[in-house]
């Protein structure tokens, strides 16, 4: 049996680090993360993880140093790197947006006119600015972008935003967003068959993982003058299971319902009857 494994580039530490860790335990694969480690091996996965500067990632992953990555999608698209984006992780949101001063107006994209603009990621706010037929003049500085305008260093910054609240607190507002992002994972262009044989397991259980998480089970008691009605607003992986309760005249059923139509079909079950509805966490789920 060959013991090639596959080369997974995460972050060290910082906002996408735990994630990472936490999506990689939820596929049942177990790594040890030493303190300072620069590399650890997976004791049950073909595969060894580095730990690296975020930023650092599409580089590795272009050159083969790394066969794949977890990495946002800001930076893959800031870095222009010939990888490959493979799949949607659903962790690390967030948003590239332009941000002003609040007492500013803003109504379009043409307020940039002229300006200056700090940022981190010129490549992607060169991009924005071509597509708007715009010139503005970008400063590039990597960190604390937020206190740019507030010291007299741009008239606006690109930067990015989850909440919101680091631009508040700096006198700022958000007024256009260029770029939603999450991470993602992302391969090499060349992956010999052997390898993108482990990725096809690694994904495998990625996507269960995450249609686990858009899933819920759902139990709940329902009379059975009621039945059809109540098995009618259930989508379900295929039809819903139904069980004659111990008390005459109820069944219980089971279904798997997507976390966006939840609550909606939620309120029309108990609209049509149904009782001790119960929702359950689903850990993995392979269709
Ligand atoms: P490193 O030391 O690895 O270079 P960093 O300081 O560049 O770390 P972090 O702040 O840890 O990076 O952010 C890593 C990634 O997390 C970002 O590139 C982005 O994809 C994602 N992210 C999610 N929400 C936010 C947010 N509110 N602000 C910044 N990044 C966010
Ligand atoms: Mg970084």
């Amino acid at each position: 049996m060959s013991n090639m494994k596959l080369r997974l580039a995460i972050q060290k530490s910082g906002r996408l680090h735990d994630d990472s860790m936490r999506l990689l335990k939820e596929c049942g694969i177990d790594i040890s993360n030493g303190v300072n480690k620069l590399k650890s091996e997976a004791s049950n996965f073909p595969l060894e993880v580095f730990f690296l500067r975020d930023d650092d990632i599409p580089q590795y992953v272009e050159d083969a140093v790394a066969d794949i990555g977890f990495v946002g999608e800001n930076v893959v698209y800031e870095k222009k790197k010939k990888i490959d984006v493979v799949e949607k992780l659903g962790f690390g949101k967030c948003r590239l947006s332009i941000a002003i001063s609040k007492g500013e107006n803003y109504t379009s994209a043409a307020f940039l006119q002229g300006k200056r603009i700090a940022t981190s990621y010129p490549v992607l706010v060169e991009d924005f600015l071509k597509a708007n037929n715009i010139t503005a003049e970008i400063h590039e500085i990597s960190g604390s972008v937020e206190i740019a305008p507030g010291i007299g260093l741009a008239d606006a910054i690109c930067d990015l935003v989850s909440s919101g609240s680091t631009l508040f607190m700096n006198g700022l507002q958000e007024v256009e967003p260029i770029l939603q992002s999450q991470a993602v994972l992302v391969k090499n262009e060349q992956l010999s068959p052997e390898q993108q044989a482990i990725l096809d397991k690694l994904l495998f259980r990625i996507q269960s993982v995450k249609k686990a998480k858009n899933n819920k089970y759902v139990l709940l008691n329902a009379p059975n003058d009621k039945l059809d009605e109540i098995i009618s607003l259930l989508p379900g992986m295929k039809s819903p299971t139904v069980l004659p309760l111990a008390e005459a005249g109820w069944s219980s059923v089971h279904s798997v319902l997507s976390e966006t139509q939840f609550w909606d079909i939620i309120e029309k079950l108990k609209a049509a009857g149904a009782q001790g509805i119960l929702v359950v966490p689903i850990e993995k789920m392979i269709i």
